[in-house]
C-alpha cells in the first residue's frame, strides 16, 4: 500500500482534503490525523473491521482499548450511557480539549473499541483538522496514538510515516502538535473519580470543579497495573525509544549522570536547559526545554526521544521534572519509557 502524506492548514483545513480523508474512514480504512495532543490513528468507531485494523497495524494488545473522538458535546449521549451530571459540567468547561472521560458504553460503539469492557473512553478534540474530519465523516472516530505499540507517541507527521510507511493509506500533516503529550484520562464511573492517565490537561484544573480525584501509583508511572477493568493500557511497556533509556530522578542527579557518562561515554543526554549547563562539553545532547516551563518540556518530549534514538549513541540518559501540572504527564511517560530508573 502506498502511504499518501497530505499537508493541510491547521487553522483552515481545505474541505477537499478533509473529504478525501473522511471517504477513507467511511470505507473502513485508517487515517492518521493531528489532534492538539499527538497524532491519532483513526477508524470509524462503529465499524468492527475498521477498528480491528488499528490493533493489527499498531501491533497493539487486543485488551488495550481506544479513545472515541466526537465533534460536538451532545454526541456524548450517543456513545455513552448513564452519564453523571458532573461529566456534562466538565465537558462544558474543558471541551473541546485534552480531557478524556471513561463512561459506560452505548450499543453504538463496537466491542473492539473498548476491548470488550462495558466502558468507553470519550473526548472532544480541539484541533480543527480532527474536528472537521469527525463532522465530515458523520461518525465517532476511534483512535489511539499513531505509533507502533510501545514506541514514543508521534507529534509530527514524519513520526507517523516512520512507523507506518506502506501500512496505512493516508496521513494528514498539519505540522507539530500543540501539547506533545496525550489527553488526561479520568474514570468518571467511579466516585470519587480516578485518574487513569495524566495528560495535557492538568489534574489540578479539573479538581477545581469536581473536588478530589484519586491518583493511583500507576498514574504516576510506577509499577505495572495487573487488573482488568481499570485501564488495560497500564499493563504494557510504553513510549520507549529502541535504545535503553535511563531516567535519573532526585537532587543528586547531576553527580549520578556524570558517573553514568564515565561508565558509558557513548550516551546521549536528553536534559532540561538548566541541567545541561553541567554537561556543556558533551556532544550528544538534546535540550527539551526549561524546568520552569513544563509545557515546553512536554512539547519536545517524544520528538527528543525519537531524535536521540537515531543518533550514534548506545544509551539515552534523561532526568526528572516537577510533577506539577503537565509535569505529572511528563513523569508518567518517562517512568514508563525508561528501562532503568535511578533515584539519585
Ligand atoms: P492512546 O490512544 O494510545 O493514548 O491510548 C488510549 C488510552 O486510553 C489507553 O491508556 C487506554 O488504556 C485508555 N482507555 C481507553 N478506553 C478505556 C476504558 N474503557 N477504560 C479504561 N481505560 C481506557
Ligand atoms: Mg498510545
Amino acid at each position: 500500500m502506498k502511504t499518501k502524506v497530505i499537508k493541510v492548514n491547521p487553522f483552515h483545513p481545505d474541505q477537499e482534503i478533509i473529504k478525501e480523508a473522511s471517504d477513507l474512514i467511511l470505507k473502513g480504512e485508517l487515517v492518521a490525523f493531528p489532534t492538539e495532543t499527538v497524532y491519532g490513528l483513526g477508524a470509524d468507531a462503529t465499524n468492527s473491521n475498521a477498528v480491528r485494523k488499528i490493533f493489527l497495524v499498531k501491533g497493539r494488545p487486543p485488551d488495550n482499548p481506544l479513545i472515541v473522538h466526537i465533534a460536538r458535546h451532545e454526541e456524548i449521549n450517543e456513545v455513552a450511557i448513564k452519564i453523571p451530571e458532573r461529566v456534562y459540567e466538565l465537558a462544558k468547561r474543558f471541551w473541546p480539549g485534552p480531557l478524556t472521560f471513561i463512561l459506560y458504553r452505548s450499543q453504538k460503539i463496537v466491542d473492539e473499541v473498548s476491548a470488550g469492557l462495558d466502558t468507553v473512553a470519550v473526548r472532544c478534540p480541539s484541533h480543527p483538522v480532527a474536528n472537521m474530519l469527525i463532522i465530515q465523516s458523520g461518525k465517532p472516530i476511534a483512535a489511539p496514538s499513531a505509533n507502533k505499540s510501545g514506541r514514543p507517541s508521534p507529534t509530527r507527521a514524519d513520526h507517523v510515516l516512520e512507523d507506518f510507511k506502506g501500512e496505512i493509506p493516508l496521513i494528514l500533516d498539519a505540522g507539530p502538535t500543540l501539547y506533545g503529550v496525550e489527553s488526561t484520562v479520568i474514570d468518571m464511573t467511579k466516585d470519587p473519580p480516578v485518574l487513569l492517565r495524566p495528560g495535557a490537561m492538568p489534574i489540578e484544573e479539573v479538581e477545581k470543579y469536581i473536588g478530589e480525584i484519586v491518583i493511583p501509583d500507576f498514574a504516576r508511572g510506577y509499577g505495572k497495573y495487573e487488573g482488568k477493568a481499570l485501564s488495560p493500557g497500564m499493563k504494557y511497556r510504553h513510549y520507549s525509544p529502541n535504545k535503553p533509556l535511563i531516567l535519573v530522578e532526585g537532587e543528586n542527579k547531576v553527580a549520578v549522570i556524570k558517573d553514568l557518562l564515565k561508565e558509558n561515554p557513548r550516551s546521549g543526554l536528553v536534559l532540561t536547559k538548566e541541567t545541561a549547563t553541567h554537561f556543556k562539553d558533551h556532544k550528544e545532547m538534546i535540550i527539551i526545554g526549561s524546568k520552569e516551563n513544563l509545557y515546553e518540556v512536554a512539547y519536545n518530549l517524544f520528538s527528543s526521544l525519537r531524535a536521540m534514538d537515531k543518533r550514534n549513541v548506545e544509551i539515552i540518559i534523561t532526568e526528572d521534572v516537577s510533577e506539577v501540572g503537565i509535569g505529572l504527564a511528563v513523569m508518567n511517560r518517562l517512568r514508563k519509557a525508561a528501562s532503568k530508573n535511578i533515584r539519585a
